[in-house]
């Protein structure tokens, strides 16, 4: 194997680092765990964070790994400078609070001259100029002459944010030969040509720096180092750029291919084919580290990423689908290093064929209308797009609005970035609006502040209990007593009622005494551990510290069980019908219904949906019993129980079991057997977003309801359609025939009456300056008859202008068309139409050839086109 091949140079660093008492880890996924403050992982240190703050204790002091690394920031230098990708692997050791700069320094140095014998000579590093210590150890314990060491100030060599810890760092460089360099004396490392490349940045953590701008000596200063491994390479074997190297040059190689163009040949190409090498990347493992495209986040930037791969293919003349292709290639050259690739290998060619394939079928579009508005900008010496039409381009055609930026920019325009966010902003609010319309009691948003005891849960066993009043809320404020009518929150000590959560709704009921009675209208959670009863008093009044009796209502929480643990059937059932990649993306149990929320990335046909019945309808009918265990999140692990195991748990889970058929973590209420559940149907099933499907279903009395209304429907329409259950089919089917052979004859009439009256047509002209005007008054012609009459005319004629008007439904459509040798002449059907339109109380526009208007006042027609006449007349 070559010495500096990509994947030597991996397999060394990290024997390397181990032989030196290092815990070498798998590279973290590209998805950060527990920091919301990063997108995406992009360095070696941001999963160990945690580490540094000291957080959380390291599982050791020595660290090194090869992480997976995603830098959205350099996604305009891809292709352009010879070093940047978006998706890179980054090697790095690092120490929390053990060895420091000497040790960091001297093994640096032993790994590249010692295990991958680079040239002693060509290796260069830069200090900080205020640290000694580091150049001393670079002189004196690792023997570099001092001409090799280049002091540089705290923009290149100090690495700090606003506060918290900082250092100064050292970073080692490679020499590239001095006919890659500019020839100046004083180049050196640090000069702004290529001949020193960086290959390694060591970070020495060793202060803590206050809001003031102080730095504080760290008791344990900590070592972070990052080698961009591509880089390395690239510099180790001397080539020009990082995708010179391999196997990045497979992944060319096959767009070469797909593209029938030469890499080398033309340099804006060249780029294109850099940018789909590295995005395919990219997009490759975010895919398998989770991400699905979507517009939000993680999965814009996925989307991002795949749709600029995609219009780079456009531009180098790939018509058809391609990026499986090139992330097939990617697959294949690194599933050795990374098998989860081999794993998801179906999985990651599906997500991107179905993003390609949503894409494609408005990319041209998108673009031709983007073409468009561009003439528009150019003609009208503007520069800026307005940002409406972005924002179309956003919501109808897919188009990321920095793809349409991108665009804008190489041809020298602008977006209107501001207006544009406001546009984003003001539909955000909207859609939201629209959810809250329909949502919930909106009682989160009633800001309160209670502090009570927190609440005992008995609602796994009792449906009733004896409680005590720990707290009353009116109004947002505590109080001791609530009254006769008013309505609020109540807390007890111990309640039966579940409290909205992991999906499943609250329960309803009542708080009994002797004088008392309070409806419970819902019940929710408040700081996890508080149980929020949302009451009305209907009698009598409570105070804080009396006795009361809780009782849910029944019917209601059985109904919701059953549908609950259907639920859980239900998931079963679609990873063993459809695979485990099936996952739950949401779900919401109520009395009346359930709804599932699922990834898959495939149409789920009706035959599948009829099957998953069926297999529901069976585990029902096989009467499982269903368990509860307390278990630890190992053993829940072992036993395989489905869920995301993530920190979101606590150390005891609670794991519900449907027999032996289902195993998931689960806090909500069941059923205690299946038979109990009746039966279940789907009443519907489709895609909510991008791979992520939904199944809404009822069961029980509801699917009993649900069938029954079914059966009257069918009931009824059989009697309006005066034929048996079993001859409806054959009936409609007849009908929708029928109805579609006299549409066929409707319009063969019409051709025939249009054909008769033509001939009347094209004799009703006048010549205006040398121009043949068709003004025409027409009555209940729609806009496609319009066109069709218009473009008739347009064929026997020359040099005319068709302006037809209709009267329809009391309105009035105007229609303009112009032939091609008056466009030059400058008469524009749009400006017809528009002056027309405007006198008949409307308006509207269009193309120079052709164009639409509507007007409110079809007794303005005359008027209308009177005045088109008189403008022409005066137009040479
Ligand atoms: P540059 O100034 O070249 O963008 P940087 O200062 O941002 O580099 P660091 O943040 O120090 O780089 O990251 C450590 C190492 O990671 C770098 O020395 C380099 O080898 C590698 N690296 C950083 N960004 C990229 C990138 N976009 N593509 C490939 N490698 C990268
Ligand atoms: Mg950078």
């Amino acid at each position: 194997m070559d010495r500096f091949s990509i994947n030597n140079i991996r397999k060394e660093f990290l024997n390397f680092y181990q032989s030196k008492g290092h815990l070498t880890e798998q590279s973290f996924s590209l998805i950060p765990k527990n920091d919301k403050s990063l997108l995406l992982i992009g360095a070696g240190m941001a999963p160990m964070k945690k580490y540094f703050t000291g957080a959380e204790t390291p599982p050791s002091k020595r660290m090194a790994t090869c992480q997976k690394c995603v830098r959205t920031g350099d996604i305009e230098n891809v292709g352009v400078t010879a070093r940047h990708l978006t998706f890179f692997e980054m090697l790095g050791n690092f120490s929390f609070g053990d060895y420091f700069k000497e040790e960091a320094i001297t093994w640096a140095w032993e790994f590249l001259t010692e295990v991958l014998k680079v040239d002693k000579e060509k290796l260069w590093v830069t200090v900080f100029n205020e640290d000694d210590e580091a150049l001393k150890i670079w002189n004196e314990k690792v023997g570099l002459p001092l001409e090799r060491i280049v002091k540089l100030g705290k923009e290149d060599n100090f690495w700090e944010l606003e506060v918290g810890p900082s250092g100064p760092c050292s970073e080692i460089f490679y020499d590239m030969g001095e006919n890659r360099g500019c020839g100046s004396p004083d180049c050196k490392p640090g000069c702004d040509c290529s001949r020193y490349i960086e290959i390694w940045n060591l970070v020495f953590t060793q202060f803590d720096k206050d809001e003031q701008g102080v730095y504080h000596p760290l008791s344990n200063p900590n070592i972070d180092t990052g080698a961009g491994l591509e880089r390395v390479a690239t510099a180790l074997q001397g080539k020009e750029t990082v995708f010179d190297v391999e196997p990045l040059r497979t992944i060319i190689k096959k767009v070469e291919e797909l593209s029938n163009i030469a890499y080398g040949s033309d340099k804006r190409k060249d780029t294109a084919m850099k940018i789909i090498c590295d995005h395919s990347r990219a997009a490759t493992f975010l895919i398998c580290d989770g991400v699905i495209p979507s517009n939000e986040g993680r999965g814009y930037v996925l989307r991002r990423l795949i749709r600029r791969a995609i219009r780079q293919g456009k531009y180098l003349g790939i018509h058809r689908e391609f990026l499986s292709e090139t992330v097939q290639v990617v697959i294949n050259e690194w599933k050795e290093a990374y098998p989860q690739l081999f794993e998801k290998e179906f999985y990651i060619l599906k997500v991107v064929n179905l993003e390609e394939e949503k894409f494609k079928t408005t990319i041209d579009q998108g673009l031709e209308l983007l073409q468009k508005e561009i003439q528009k900008i150019r003609d009208t010496n503007m520069s800026i797009l307005d940002a409406n039409i972005a924002f179309k381009l956003y919501d109808t055609y897919g188009f990321p609005s920095e793809l349409t930026e991108e665009i804008l920019n190489e041809n020298d325009f602008e977006l209107d970035k501001k207006q544009f966010l406001l546009i984003m902003e003001e539909h955000r609010i909207m859609a939201r609006e629209a959810r809250n319309k329909t949502g919930n009691s909106g009682w989160k948003d009633q800001e309160f502040n209670i502090d009570t005891a927190k609440t005992i849960f008995t609602g796994y066993t009792n449906v009733s209990n004896n409680s005590e009043i720990l707290g009353i809320v009116v109004n947002g404020a505590e109080v001791d007593t609530i009254d006769e009518g008013q309505s609020g929150a109540i807390i007890l000590d111990k309640t039966p009622f579940y409290a909205e959560g992991g999906g499943q709704i609250g329960d309803t009921g009542k708080l009994i005494s002797d004088t008392v009675e309070i409806d419970v209208t819902n019940t929710k959670k408040f700081n996890k551990e508080i149980v929020i009863h949302e009451v009305t008093v209907i009698k009598g009044n409570v105070s804080v510290g009396e006795n009361i009796i809780s009782t849910i209502d029944v019917d209601r929480r059985r109904n919701t069980a059953k549908n609950h643990t259907c639920t859980h059937i239900l998931h079963r059932v679609l990873k063993d019908l459809l695979g485990e990649h099936v996952n739950q993306a949401g779900s919401y149990v109520t009395d009346e219904r359930l709804r599932f929320d699922y990834t898959h990335f495939e149409t789920v046909d009706a035959e599948t949906i009829k099957k998953i019945e069926k297999l529901v309808n069976e585990a029902i009918q096989a009467d499982y019993r269903v368990t509860f265990d307390l278990l630890s999140k190992q053993e829940a692990q072992k036993l395989g129980a489905t869920a995301l195991f993530d920190e979101k748990y606590g150390d005891v889970v609670r794991v519900v079991s449907v027999g032996d058929f289902s195993k998931e973590l689960c806090g909500g209420v069941h059923i205690d057997e299946t038979s109990k559940i009746g039966m279940f149907k789907i009443i519907s099933e489709g895609s909510i977003a991008s791979g992520v499907r939904r199944v809404e279903a009822v069961t029980g009395r509801a699917a009993i309801n649900y069938l029954n209304e079914l059966s009257d429907l069918v009931e009824e329409l059989s009697h309006s359609m005066k034929a048996t259950k079993e001859e409806l089919l054959s009936k409609v089917n007849n009908l929708k025939k029928e109805s579609k052979d006299k549409d066929k004859e409707i319009q063969k009439l019409n051709n025939e009456l249009l054909k008769n009256s033509m001939g009347q047509i094209l004799e009703q002209y006048e010549e205006i300056n040398g121009m043949k005007l068709f003004a025409l008054k027409l009555i209940d012609k729609d806009a496609n008859s319009l066109r069709e009459i218009a473009d008739k005319i347009k064929d026997k004629n020359q040099s005319c202008i068709v302006l037809l008007a209709s009267e329809l439904n009391e309105k009035v459509l105007f229609v303009a068309s112009v032939t091609k040798d008056l466009i030059e002449k400058g008469i524009n059907a749009g400006n017809i139409v528009k002056q027309a339109a405007s006198i008949a109380g409307g308006g509207g526009g269009g193309r120079p050839d052709f164009a639409q208007a509507g007007g409110k006042n079809p007794e303005k027609i005359d008027e209308a086109i009177n005045a088109v006449k008189e403008q022409l007349s005066t137009q040479n």
